[in-house]
């Protein structure tokens, strides 16, 4: 390995070598300036979602499943009941987190191409008056789809139901204002558009549910009551903090900030979307979804149908042009996926465009294209 490849991928993604760079100092968990790092992150990711006055920031140690996990398990009182609308994968793991934790929950479900019905969302709920929380993926990773938020939302709330948002690989890319949006819970990580290094998560919590969830979660490590309560309490994580991962985040969130934040940000992952599907509609290669559900994070392609195309030989390939993509996660549809966000641009000359001649250079080489 020669190359350092770059990762279009859900994550980890691609970083630039300044927040690489924030991660070469070692940080005391006690101490003062580390104290203060962690929360001039929390306060800017509040910011980013209007949230300042709203919500807490939680920062939990872990993958993104963590927080998921803890937000579920604090806020969903134990003899609350979760509706998860699920289209994908990352909606049936929802599933499964209230399952483990012991939750009670029904699923509303839409084919992964179909973005989430509103209307149908609203005929559940009317249906079941036991519900007191719904659960959304935003963007649906294992695809690139993306979900009606807004009007979910508004169903939500409009039943006096509580919504917690899995926004792991839309915040910081996609518009999402607390003012305008009323959410329970957003989830999110360090290592998706937000582009830092993975290893934390973290929950925009409102403030009276974070109070009045004192008890509710089936585990030590992962009860956000309990960190928000330390945290406020000594201005220090409950436990070993990933230091180096919030000494990363904090310069990733400064080089968002220089960027233009948000709206900035969706248009470079937006340009890097354009490119990769213009250049892959040139060369016969469908994209799976229709162009109004994608979300401009990650793009599902139908796999060619030659008999010659191997995932394991392809991929191989394109990582020796120094690009990694990622395998599809459908059950009906063979599928790659290739990823549009982290630290690269459609204009660089390590960016989009090369790496749609790289994968129109492979798949002429493996001779599977229909010409
Ligand atoms: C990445 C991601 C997660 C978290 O996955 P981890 O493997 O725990 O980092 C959760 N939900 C969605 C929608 C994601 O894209």
């Amino acid at each position: 390995m020669t190359i350092t490849p770059i990762l279009l991928t859900p994550g980890p993604l691609t970083t630039s070598l300044r927040t690489r760079q924030a991660m070469l100092t070692d940080w005391g968990s006690w101490d003062r300036d580390f104290n203060q790092l962690t929360a001039s992150v929390c306060e800017q990711l509040l910011g980013m979602a209007g949230a300042s006055s709203s919500h807490h920031c939680v920062p939990l140690q872990g993958s993104g499943t963590f927080a998921v996990e803890a937000a579920i398990g604090t806020l969903v009182p134990r003899a609350g009941k979760v509706l998860v609308l699920i289209n994908g994968a990352y909606g049936q793991r929802l599933a499964k987190i209230c399952s483990v934790v012991g939750r009670r929950f029904s699923t509303l479900q839409s084919a992964e191409d179909q973005p989430i019905s509103a209307a149908e969302l609203e005929r559940v709920l009317a249906a079941d008056a036991a519900f007191t929380h719904v659960a959304l993926i935003h963007c649906e990773t294992s695809t690139g789809l993306l979900n009606p938020l807004r009007e979910i939302a508004a169903v939500v709330a409009r039943h006096g139901k509580h919504l917690i948002v899995d926004a792991m690989s839309s915040f910081g890319a996609l518009p999402l204002d607390a003012r305008h949006i009323r959410f329970q819970a957003l989830v999110a990580a360090s290592g998706k558009c937000l582009e830092g290094v993975p290893g934390m998560g973290f929950v925009l919590a409102e403030k009276a549910a974070l109070a009045a969830a004192e008890g509710n979660a089936h585990s030590l490590a992962m009860d956000l009551h309990e960190q928000q309560a330390y945290m406020a309490k000594t201005g220090q994580w409950r436990f070993t903090p990933p230091t180096h991962v919030v000494a990363a985040l904090h310069a990733a969130l400064q080089q968002h900030a220089e960027e233009g934040g948000q709206p900035a940000r969706l248009q470079r992952y937006a340009r890097n979307c354009k490119t990769l599907l213009d250049g892959m509609q040139a060369i016969g290669i469908r994209s799976f979804l229709p162009a109004h559900v994608q979300a401009p994070i990650i793009v599902t392609f139908r796999a060619p149908s030659h008999p010659r195309y191997r995932f394991d030989d392809f991929y191989r390939r394109v990582k020796a042009k120094g690009f990694l993509i990622y395998p599809g996660k459908l059950t009906q549809v063979d599928t790659f996926r290739i990823g549009c966000m982290g630290c690269i641009d459609a204009a660089a000359g390590n960016g989009m465009q090369a790496a749609v001649d790289a994968v129109a250079q492979v798949l002429g080489d493996m001779r599977v294209l229909n010409s």
